[in-house]
C-alpha cells in the first residue's frame, strides 16, 4: 500500500496497543490516525481531509494551528516551561488580567486548573466554604465533567456509573420548550414555570442547606438550549433571596462560542463564580479556571483557600491563553463567530429544517447550532432513543458516517448533532458544511414516519 496508508496504519496500532480511550469500550472502537491540522480542518493519514463541525471538543474555536499561538507556546518554552503555582510570572499575571477584562461584573480574581471538570471542582468548594452550607442544585440535561463532584453534578447519563454517593447534590428541571418538562406552551411560560420549580426545589430542600447553583449559562453537550429571556436573572434574583452562590459554567460557551466573549452577556448576568475552559486557549495546551467575585475572593483573604494543583496557571497554558485572546481581539474572531452564526448558520439549518423532515428543531446562537433530529416531527419522537446505544444507535452512526463521506466531521450526542465550527470559520467553510449536512440529512430522513 501507499506509504502514507502504512504510517496511519503503525500510528493505529501503536494506539491499540497502549492508549486506553475515554467514555469507551476499548475492544470496540476504531479510532481515525490523525496526521495533521490547520484552520478549519484536519487530515488522516490516507489523504481525506475533514471540514472540522466539532472543533474537537468544541474547544478550537480559534481554528488549528493558530500561527501567533504556536508562536507564543514555543518562545515560553524557550523562555520558561514551567514553574510552581506559588510564583508571580508575567504570562499568568497577563492571562489573568486580559480574561479578567473580558468576565462580567466584579469577578476579577483567577484561579488556574488544567481543564474544566478542575474548574467546577473548584468552583463547588469555593460556594460549600463560603456560605458553610453543603448542598449544590444542578440540571438535568448537563454535563459538568467527569471528575467525582463535576459526574454527579453532570444531569446526563454519563452521571449512572459513578453515582455511588451524590454528596449534596440535588438535580432540577432547566427550561427546555421543545421537550418541556413543564408543559408549556410558550417560552414565557416556560420560564416562569422553570422558576417556579426551581424555587420549589429550593423550599424543599432547604435554602439554608444550598451552597450554589450551577448553570450552564447555554448547556451545551446536553443539546445547546438557549435559555428564554429572563431566566438567568430569575435565577439570579433567587440566589441572591436565598443567599446561594450562582454559578455559570461557561466552558463550553464561553470566549466566544455563542458569538459574545461570555454566554453570560447575552443576559446581562452575573454570577458569583464563572468556570472556563476550552476556548480559553482552545486547548493548545490544557488550561481551565474559575473566575471570582470580589465577595468570594475576600472570604480567602485572611483564611487559606483549601485547594491547588501543580500545575495551575502552567506558563505554557498561560502563554497560549494570552496570545489566544490577543488574536481573538485583533483579527475580529468573536464577531465573526457571531456574523457567520447570523447571517450563514441561522438562515442555512432553517433551510434545511425546512427541506427535512428529520429535523425536528434547530437552536443556537454564534457557532453554537443543535439539531435535533426527530423520527416523527408531530410527535417528537427522537431518531434514536434517549441514551441509545449498539443498533438503537444505528441511524444517528449512519448520519455521522454519511457526514464523514462527505468529508465533515459532526459532532453527535444522542439523537442530536450539534453544528459547532471554529469561531474563525469563513463563511465559504459555513457553506461547505451545510451542503454535506444537506446530503446526510437525507439519510436520517428515511428513519422518519
Ligand atoms: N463543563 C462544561 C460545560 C463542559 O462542556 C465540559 C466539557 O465538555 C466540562 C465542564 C468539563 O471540561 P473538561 O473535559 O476540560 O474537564
Amino acid at each position: 500500500p501507499d506509504p502514507r496508508t502504512r504510517a496511519g496504519a503503525a500510528v493505529k496500532a501503536a494506539d491499540r496497543a497502549h492508549v486506553f480511550h475515554s467514555w469507551s469500550a476499548q475492544g470496540l472502537i476504531d479510532p481515525l490516525a490523525v496526521a495533521g491540522a490547520e484552520g478549519s480542518y484536519f487530515w488522516d493519514y490516507d489523504g481525506n481531509r475533514y471540514l472540522d463541525f466539532s472543533s474537537q471538543l468544541v474547544n478550537t474555536n480559534i481554528g488549528h494551528q493558530h500561527p501567533k499561538v504556536v508562536a507564543a507556546v514555543q518562545e515560553q518554552a524557550g523562555r520558561l516551561c514551567t514553574i510552581a503555582p506559588g510564583f508571580a510570572v508575567d504570562v499568568r499575571s497577563e492571562a489573568a488580567r486580559l480574561i479578567a477584562e473580558r468576565t462580567p461584573g466584579d469577578l476579577d480574581k483567577i484561579f488556574f486548573t488544567n481543564g474544566g471538570a478542575e474548574a467546577v471542582e473548584n468552583a463547588v468548594r469555593m460556594a460549600r466554604l463560603h456560605t458553610g452550607r453543603p448542598k449544590v442544585l444542578s440540571a438535568y440535561r448537563s454535563y459538568h465533567g467527569a471528575t467525582a463532584a463535576a459526574i454527579h453534578l453532570t444531569g446526563d447519563p454519563r452521571r449512572w456509573p459513578s453515582d455511588s454517593g451524590t454528596a449534596g447534590v440535588v438535580h432540577f428541571w432547566a427550561p427546555f420548550l421543545y421537550r418541556s418538562p413543564f408543559h408549556a406552551r410558550t417560552e414565557e411560560e416556560e420560564c416562569e414555570r422553570a422558576l417556579r420549580h426551581l424555587e420549589d426545589t429550593i423550599g424543599f430542600e432547604g435554602p439554608q442547606t444550598i451552597a450554589a447553583v450551577l448553570l450552564e449559562t447555554v448547556p451545551g453537550t446536553a443539546g445547546i438550549m438557549v435559555p428564554p429571556a429572563g431566566y438567568l436573572a430569575g435565577v439570579r434574583e433567587l440566589c441572591d433571596r436565598y443567599g446561594i452562590v450562582f454559578v455559570l459554567d461557561e466552558v463550553m460557551a464561553g470566549f466566544g462560542r455563542t458569538g459574545r466573549w461570555f454566554a453570560a452577556d447575552h443576559f446581562g448576568v452575573v454570577p458569583d463564580l464563572l468556570t472556563f475552559a476550552k476556548g480559553v486557549n482552545s486547548g493548545y495546551v490544557p488550561l481551565g479556571g474559575v473566575a471570582i467575585s470580589a465577595e468570594i475572593a475576600a472570604t480567602f483573604e485572611t483564611r487559606p483557600y483549601p485547594g491547588g494543583l501543580t500545575y495551575s496557571g502552567h506558563p505554557l497554558a498561560c502563554a497560549s491563553a494570552v496570545a489566544t485572546i490577543n488574536a481573538m481581539a485583533e483579527e475580529g474572531i468573536v464577531e465573526n463567530a457571531a456574523r457567520i452564526g447570523e447571517e450563514v448558520l441561522r438562515p442555512g439549518l432553517a433551510e434545511l429544517a425546512a427541506r427535512h423532515p428529520s429535523v425536528g428543531e434547530v437552536r443556537g446562537t454564534g457557532v453554537f447550532w443543535a439539531l435535533e433530529l426527530v423520527k416523527d416531527r408531530t410527535t417528537r419522537e427522537p431518531l434514536v432513543p434517549y441514551n441509545a446505544s449498539g443498533a438503537d444507535a444505528a441511524p444517528m452512526a449512519g448520519f455521522a458516517a454519511a457526514c464523514r463521506r462527505g468529508g465533515l466531521w459532526p459532532f453527535v450526542n444522542m439523537n442530536r448533532t450539534h453544528v459547532v465550527p471554529p469561531c474563525t470559520i469563513t463563511e465559504a467553510e459555513a457553506k461547505e458544511g451545510l451542503a454535506v449536512l444537506d446530503t446526510a440529512l437525507s439519510a436520517a430522513d428515511a428513519h422518519t414516519v
